[in-house]
């Protein structure tokens, strides 16, 4: 059995903060470039030339891309083949959070107690850790932070099956018309069918992490995509809500297992700072 310490992980995440909150990964940059050539409305164009600019100095001089520099969410898949040494794995993702956040100056947008103190916790802790064991003897970690005004876009519809793809199209429609310019476009919006409630959510967040330049595997559910993102795109919301054609770069669809009765649409929303970074370890 390998064994991993754990002031790896606390290592391996305090280089992910900053990396997350300062370099777009390359393929939403090379989709806002894409986006800038193909939209048709001019202040569009000079909106999308802004984030390419504000892109170019975040990652030349390792600033962050927003000054919401979010709550950490952690995706780790852990191979059944490595054991933990040392502290447990939320202490130290948590430490490694701490650590990042402090040595990268980011902002702590934390707060403890989420409805009468609402006390920054002033390291950006608690991290939300999703956690899956898989076969093999490595640790994948992304982390994703998630910005506020993106994040309370998110939308959940317990739908039912009879409602089918025109069901699943219009939540996503009303979840985007509802974020508007408030959850700063272009987005990157990753959408979860079927599982349950809480299972449904956690898809539509990871499919946030998958390359917008990705196919879905299943043509079906990449057909879906397709169409999902014209119907984003006809809202004519564009881009920061100044209008336009290009109202998100991508849609990522995950999907799982169901009830008989039920169809779960979760949506969950990336702003234009669509950001996250991974480590294999
Ligand atoms: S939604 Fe995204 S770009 Fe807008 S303020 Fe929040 S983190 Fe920044």
């Amino acid at each position: 059995m390998r064994e991993i310490k754990s002031v790896e992980i606390v290592q391996a995440v305090a280089g992910l903060c900053g990396k997350a909150a300062c370099a777009l990964p390359a393929d939403i940059l090379a989709g806002l470039q894409r986006a800038r050539d193909a939209e048709e409305s001019a202040q569009g164009r000079a909106i999308l030339q802004e984030l390419l600019e504000n892109a170019a100095l975040a990652g030349s001089k390792m600033l962050p891309l927003c000054q919401d520099t979010g709550l950490a969410v952690v995706f780790v898949d852990w191979g059944q083949a490595v054991r933990l040494s040392g502290a447990s794995l939320e202490e130290a993702v948590n430490e490694g959070v701490r650590r990042g956040y402090g040595e990268a100056f980011l902002r702590k947008s934390v707060v403890n107690e989420p409805l009468f103190e609402r006390k920054n916790s002033g390291d950006n802790t608690p991290a939300i850790i999703h956690l899956r064991q898989v076969p093999g003897d490595r640790v994948k970690i992304v982390l994703c932070p998630k910005g506020g005004g993106c994040e309370n876009k998110s939308m959940l519809r317990m739908l039912v099956p009879a409602d089918g793809v025109q069901g699943v199209k219009r939540v996503v429609h009303d979840a985007v018309l509802a974020a508007g310019a408030g959850a700063c476009p272009p987005f990157v919006i990753g959408v979860g069918v079927g599982g349950d409630s809480e299972l449904a959510m956690i898809n539509a967040k990871r499919a946030l992490l998958r390359s917008i330049d990705e196919i879905h595997p299943d043509p079906r559910y990449a057909r879906l995509e397709e169409e999902l993102l014209a119907v984003v795109n006809a809202t004519g919301i564009g881009p920061q809500g100044f209008g336009g054609r290009i109202t998100a770069l991508k849609v990522n669809v995950e999907f799982a297992p169901a009830h008989i009765a039920s169809l779960p649409v979760a949506v969950s929303i990336n702003c234009h700072a669509a950001r996250h970074a991974g480590i294999v370890i």
